[in-house]
């Protein structure tokens, strides 16, 4: 008899049939004679909903307020699932964050774990309740609601199965586990048996929404295993898991890809010490995170353009402040572009082998595709690209590193 937290995504509980779908799922493994403690998302297309709602009325929503009204979501999925577990003849709770302790910070609409109050939900276990837990959603010191960013309830699941020291924290969602890429935009992407930490880590930090990035960085602090699965159809799924030296360790292990980054230049900035740091830090001043980052110096030496991207949904604010910030700095323009994405090739071996990154670039360029912007870390590359070569790009790259083969492809 063991504790296991289970989580179902959106699309899993987009339904009264695929409630009761996931009621039998959970009730199957608590007959087990296992402690389970479910974490939900809300139905599929909620959140969403919610945030639209909210910008119809107001441009630039209070992030307070923000929280209350989209946690709701998840508020709904939890008493929905514990009714039709009940309607099932066992025991349930819906359980929301305050009601757990699911303490945060206050950086509302993404706010970050500081702790859970296990002896809260270890009564309900002990009591032989399923605990069926509002995922996404925390509570300040002061007793105000948090979320915790787009995709939080992954994170949710894995510090409940941290904090419970579950034996697994099994990810259900609309795909049967993590792939060499995005199986919904290539077809030849494959199934991995186990993933390490770190690659997930780096996958999921460069757009692949299977997991969310804070879950894994969780998984990987608290040694928690997390198995990625389908709640559709059975399967073995994907272990997420420590790196060990039987894995298999190809130059190129993944493909991922960012929708939700913009580009903005700042024109013919003067070329002296502390534009850079006055630029940057005016952003990180209003909790706006960027990503890429380039600078051309101009041929007379004394101006310099500076491109970055940001998130999408700070590309608003970005672009205000850089308008007013660009003015005292002497900037001739500040110009924005929402039509990019990121894609990246991830994988371990890369560490080891030369030649990877100018590999990725030719494939690319073969196809047309003209490269705006690149960083690299010791195990990925990335570029920004027209969002409209996506698509192509991703499959251009899968085929070049052949992911479709176990093992991938060699120097
Ligand atoms: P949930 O609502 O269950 O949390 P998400 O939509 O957040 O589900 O995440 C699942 C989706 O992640 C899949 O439908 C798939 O399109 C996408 N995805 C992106 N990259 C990958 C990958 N490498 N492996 C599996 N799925 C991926
Ligand atoms: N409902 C939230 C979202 O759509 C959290 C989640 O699904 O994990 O982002
Ligand atoms: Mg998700």
């Amino acid at each position: 008899m063991g504790i296991v937290v289970q989580k179902y995504g959106g699309t899993s509980v987009g339904s009264l049939e695929k409630i009761k779908n996931v009621a039998q799922k959970v009730v199957s493994q608590h007959k087990k004679g296992d402690k389970v403690a479910v974490v939900v998302s809300a139905m599929s297309g909620q959140t969403d909903s919610l945030i639209k709602l909210a910008k119809g009325l107001v441009n630039s929503p209070d992030p307070r307020e923000m929280d209350v009204l989209v946690a709701t979501g998840e508020q709904v999925s939890s008493a929905l699932l514990a009714m039709a577990i009940k309607e099932i003849g066992v025991p349930a709770r819906s359980l929301l964050g305050f009601q757990i302790g699911l303490k945060t910070d206050k950086a509302f609409t993404k706010a970050r774990i500081m702790d859970i109050d296990v002896d809260a939900l270890m009564k309900v276990l002990n009591a032989g309740e399923i605990a069926v837990v509002a995922g996404f959603q925390g509570v300040t010191d002061e007793g105000d609601i948090t979320t915790l960013g787009r995709g939080g309830s992954d994170t949710s699941a894995v510090a409940l199965a941290a904090a419970l020291n579950a034996d697994v924290c099994e990810i259900y969602t609309d795909v049967d586990g993590v792939y060499t890429t995005d199986p919904n935009i290539c077809h030849n992407a494959r199934r991995l048996d186990v993933v390490s930490y770190d690659e997930m880590l780096e996958m999921a930090s460069l757009g692949a929404k299977v997991l969310q990035t804070r879950s894994v960085e969780f998984a990987k602090k608290y040694n928690v295993k997390v198995l990625v699965k389908s709640s559709f159809q059975e399967g073995p799924g994907t272990l997420v898991t420590k790196e060990d030296s039987n894995m298999e360790s190809p130059i190129v292990s993944g493909i991922a890809y960012d929708k939700n980054e913009a580009k903005i230049s700042i024109l013919s900035v003067p070329d002296k010490p502390g534009v850079a740091s006055t630029i940057f830090t005016s952003l990180s001043d209003a909790n706006i995170n960027v990503d890429m980052i380039i600078q051309n110096v101009s041929i007379d030496g004394k101006h310099a353009d500076m491109s970055f991207t940001v998130g999408v949904t700070d590309f608003d604010k970005a672009i205000a402040l850089l308008k007013n910030l660009g003015k005292s700095l002497g900037a001739k323009d500040v110009l924005g572009d929402t039509n990019i994405a990121k894609i990246s090739i991830v994988g371990a071996g890369m560490r080891s082998h030369a030649g990877i990154a100018a590999r990725m670039f030719a494939a690319l360029g073969k196809e047309g595709i003209n490269i705006q912007m690149i960083s690299t870390s010791e195990i990925k590359v990335s570029c920004a690209i027209d969002k409209k070569y996506l698509e192509l790009a991703v499959r251009v790259l899968h085929d070049e590193f052949k992911l479709d083969k176990p093992g991938g492809a060699v120097a």
